[in-house]
């Protein structure tokens, strides 16, 4: 399961000019299918666990590089920090107020923007996040 995450990941990375090194490419295996949105903090305590010695800055700047290179999106729907996820497929988000959790919306929400709200922009897209209790949480809400 790894090995092949490792391939998958060395396979789209191959022609990008991407310099990989192993500690990039341990980043890159834990984005690789990664749903849970994870933040810098968990991507780093993740990955030290493999390289005892790689700074969290090492991790940082890795992912802002992933990001301003349009291969990881950078969310900053959590206000207490920035969420990273290496889905690229548009899509929009369920948040849980409660314990931060971030789950998927692929579900096409046509928006009509009228050209007097859009302001002579481009609109390239648009991100919907839902906010609320997720399941585990709405079961605490109930004990009160
Ligand atoms: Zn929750
Ligand atoms: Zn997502």
């Amino acid at each position: 399961m790894v090995k092949f995450a490792m391939n998958l990941v060395l396979e789209k990375y191959k022609d990008s000019g991407f310099k990989m090194t192993p500690q990039r490419l341990a980043i890159l295996e834990y984005l690789e299918g990664n749903t849970e949105h994870p933040s810098a903090e968990e991507i780093y305590r993740s990955v030290i666990r493999k390289f005892p010695t790689m700074s969290f800055a090492t991790v940082y700047n890795t992912l802002e590089m992933l990001v301003s290179r349009g291969r990881v999106m950078e969310l900053s729907i959590d206000a207490g920090k920035k969420r990273f996820d290496p889905d690229m497929v548009p899509h929009h988000h369920l948040i849980c107020r409660r314990c931060r959790c971030i789950e998927d919306v692929f579900e096409d929400f046509s928006i009509d923007v009228s050209s007097g709200t859009k302001r002579n922009f481009e609109v390239t897209g648009h991100h919907i996040a839902f906010y609320g209790f997720c399941p585990s949480c709405q079961d605490k809400n109930d004990k009160g």
